[in-house]
C-alpha cells in the first residue's frame, strides 16, 4: 500500500457514494491529459501534506511498478494506474474505517493503534 492526501470532505463523500453503489472508491492514474494522482511511498511522508481539511488516504498500489516521480515535486510520484483507495487511521497509518457519526462528522476506532479518533 501507498498514500495519498485528500481533501476530507470530498473523500469521504466519495467513499459513501462508492460504497452504496458497491463499487470501490478509486484514484485516478494516468491518463491523455493528467500526470496521475500525487502518491507518497510511507504514510509519514504523506503527512506531512496533510495540512487542515485535507487527510491521508490508503492506495492499493505499488510505489516501484505503479507510480513514477513527479516532475512537479521532490517527494511524491504520479501514480501510473487507477488504484483503489482504503481508509486508513489518522494517527498510525493502518486500515481503518471512518464511520459517519454527525458531529463531530467521522469517528475512527482503530484496532492498531487503539485509538479512538474524532474529525469534525
Ligand atoms: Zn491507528
Amino acid at each position: 500500500m501507498i498514500y495519498t492526501v485528500g481533501r476530507t470532505q470530498i473523500y469521504l463523500d466519495g467513499f459513501e457514494v462508492c460504497c452504496r453503489l458497491g463499487e470501490p472508491m478509486q484514484k485516478k492514474g494516468k491518463a491523455e491529459d493528467y500526470p496521475g494522482g500525487s502518491v507518497w511511498e510511507t504514510f509519514e511522508e504523506a503527512q506531512k501534506y496533510a495540512t487542515e481539511g485535507f487527510s491521508v488516504f490508503g492506495v492499493v498500489a505499488d510505489w516501484e511498478n505503479d507510480t513514477i516521480p513527479s516532475e512537479k515535486g521532490k517527494d511524491w510520484h504520479d501514480l501510473q494506474r487507477d488504484a483503489n483507495l482504503i481508509m486508513v487511521c489518522p494517527k498510525c497509518g493502518n486500515p481503518s474505517r471512518w464511520i459517519q457519526s454527525g458531529i463531530p462528522r467521522w469517528t475512527i476506532a482503530c484496532r492498531s493503534c487503539k485509538e479512538i479518533i474524532s474529525i469534525p
